[in-house]
């Protein structure tokens, strides 16, 4: 038996569990399915984590490193590697882990509280659509990350890109780099939902062309990729009949969406946000089942690891206050929560609702649905202004986010709804 169980050791996973031993949680384990702790910065070996968390340019590889270290040291933190968590059996006193390893077999694991933390997957092409062969050379980024990272091997040559994400544009780069030729980037919607700082050092910088309102309607070859056929899309994102045009390439990579791991999540019963694609959850990223709590990509996708690390560390403190107040015997009142909602021009709120005497005031983190140029952000509840800022740039790439105080939250009404809007 566990105080608390993370299920992924991943920067998610790692931050939680040392932020619920900072505040005193004595026996905590991570479950990963890898052989080794960091998730996928292990194989993100670029620059650029970190800035805003260590103030410090650094890889993926380093960035996990700042935690995978404490954690290995840490005597009160167990790490099972090789260890797939296949189901969660929520319950009232303690909650189930049922997990599978190649050292120990099946485990039947209990804990008085559990992190959920297993980031997310990449859209694969079946989820696209596109017609034509099945040959070799359609992969997605993170895959051919995985190959020239950490594999040695180059998957391809004469290259074309479909969707403008992060990792495709980290791979534009990456893949310039090791000697192929990138001939384009292909992005359905007529803008980049990447960092605008990935467009400029990735493609830019490479003179590689980003072809906005287009996508790749065929894929031609029959063992290998011979080709692509690449068309512009109308406004409703349809392909626009005449606008064809053949791209020769033996290598399609594919960057066109993160998906988080929900599968335990909704196995367990866990209430999800269709916005999201992860769990509902409040200030402390605690679910709407008690001592459940999910941190990380598989909360909402992130654009920065930085991010990730502060709202784990958020989830890993709440962990072990619900874990203190079970030892302590304490019952709590239901708290009162006032719901967030995502309003104009904005795609979804996160956390989907706060604790109305949450004493250090609570950070809403939102995406925007599209571009907007000098715009304001406005967080409002019944028609009254909370809080605004102003943003130079908005887009649907960059995660923001807005605070409301804690006295603010406070003296919300009861029926308060937290909006979050963009004005022009
Ligand atoms: C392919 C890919 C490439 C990326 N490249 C970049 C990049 O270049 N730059 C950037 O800033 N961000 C990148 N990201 C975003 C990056 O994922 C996040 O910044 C960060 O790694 C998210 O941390 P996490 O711990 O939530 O998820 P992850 O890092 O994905 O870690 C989740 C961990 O959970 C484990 N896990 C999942 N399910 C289970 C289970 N059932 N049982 C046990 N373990 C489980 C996984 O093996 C993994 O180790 C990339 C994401 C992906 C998917």
């Amino acid at each position: 038996m566990y105080d608390l169980i993370v299920i992924g050791g991943g920067p998610a996973g790692m931050a939680a569990a040392l932020e619920a031993e900072k505040n005193g949680v004595a026996s905590i384990l991570i479950l990963e399915r890898a052989e080794f702790l960091g998730g996928i910065l292990r194989q993100c070996i670029h620059t650029g984590f970190g800035m805003h968390y260590f103030r410090e340019e650094l890889t993926g590889p380093e960035y996990a490193d700042r935690f995978v270290v404490p954690v290995e040291q840490n005597p009160r933190i167990e790490v099972k590697l090789g260890a797939m968590a296949l189901e969660l059996r929520p319950g009232g006193e303690t909650h189930t882990v049922i997990a599978v390893s190649k050292s120990d077999g099946l485990l039947e694991l209990r804990a008085k509280a559990v992190v959920l933390a297993m980031g997310c997957r990449e859209r694969p092409r079946g989820a696209l659509n596109i017609a034509g062969t099945r040959p070799a050379g359609i992969i997605s980024a993170g895959a051919a990350q995985k190959y020239v990272n950490m594999d040695g091997f180059l998957p391809g040559n004469e290259v074309v890109i479909l969707g403008s994400g992060d990792i495709g544009l980290i791979m534009a780069r990456r893949m310039t780099f090791e000697g192929a030729h990138v001939k384009m980037v292909c992005e359905l919607m007529p803008y980049s939902s990447g960092l605008t700082r990935n467009i400029v050092q990735c493609l830019d910088d490479f003179g590689i062309p980003l072809k906005l309102s287009c996508t790749v309607v065929a894929v031609h070859g029959k063992e290998r990729l011979e080709g692509v056929t690449i068309a512009g899309v109308d406004e409703r994102l349809k392909p626009i009949p005449g606008t064809e045009e053949e791209v020769p390439c033996d290598l399609l990579l594919l960057s066109v969406g993160l998906i988080p791991e929900n599968e335990l999540t909704r196995g367990a019963g866990v209430p999800i946000d269709p916005a999201t694609g992860g769990a509902i959850v409040n200030q402390n990223r605690e679910t709407a089942l008690p001592g459940i709590f999910s941190c990380g990509n598989v909360l909402h996708v992130h654009d920065l690891v930085d991010y990730v690390t502060l709202e784990s560390q958020l989830a890993g403190a709440g962990a072990a206050e619900y874990i203190r107040r079970k030892n302590a015997g304490e019952t709590v009142r239901a708290p009162e929560y006032v719901p967030t909602k995502a309003g104009e021009g904005v795609r979804y709120v996160v956390p989907q609702q706060a604790e109305k005497n949450e004493a250090a005031g609570v950070k809403l983190y939102f995406r925007v649905g599209g571009v907007h140029k000098n715009a304001v952000v406005r967080l409002y509840a019944n028609g009254k202004e909370l809080a605004r800022k102003k943003r130079p740039r908005l887009a649907p790439g960059e995660m923001e986010h807005i605070e409301i105080a804690p006295r603010q939250l406070a003296e919300l009404p009861e029926g308060a709804e937290l909006t979050v809007e963009i004005l022009e």
